[in-house]
């Protein structure tokens, strides 16, 4: 990764403190602030201090640090603000729209029928569980 890349990142900037943003928490490991898009009020974002690309490089520390931080916030957010349900998500690559290239976790309180945004836009298939197995025997060869 390039210095410049790294300079360019607004969550770096914020990070370090030479951007604004509106902190909800800081930690050694992570920093939670309320995202700029406020779609329901309350949306806020929980991000590693590191500059890391998305869930696959993080070491456990920092990991654990995110999920306590994840936990704590989502956890505040839904009594702060008037929440039916949540989205947490976390978005990886283009194909998965993520916006900014360090990772972070969104926090996004739900109303019913928001229309913020729903899974699977057709019912997707369901295999057969020869066919589950053999995806879960794929996916434990590469942990
Ligand atoms: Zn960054």
């Amino acid at each position: 990764m390039s210095h410049r890349e790294l300079k360019d990142c607004i969550f770096c900037q914020i990070a370090a403190g030479q951007r604004p943003a509106s902190l909800i928490c800081e930690s050694e490991l992570t920093l939670a602030f309320v995202d700029l898009r406020q779609y329901n009020a309350g949306h806020a974002l929980v991000i590693p201090r590191a500059h890391l690309h998305d869930v696959r490089d993080l070491d456990d520390a920092t990991g654990a640090a995110l999920m306590s931080t994840v936990t704590r916030v989502a956890r505040a957010v839904s009594t702060a603000f008037h929440c039916e349900g949540m989205s947490l998500w976390h978005s990886i690559g283009e194909a998965g729209f993520q916006e900014v290239p360090h990772l972070h976790f969104h926090i996004h309180p739900r109303l019913k029928g928001d229309h913020l945004f729903q899974l699977y836009p057709t019912s997707p298939p369901t295999p057969d569980r020869t066919t589950l197995e053999r995806y879960a025997a794929l996916i434990r060869e590469k942990l």
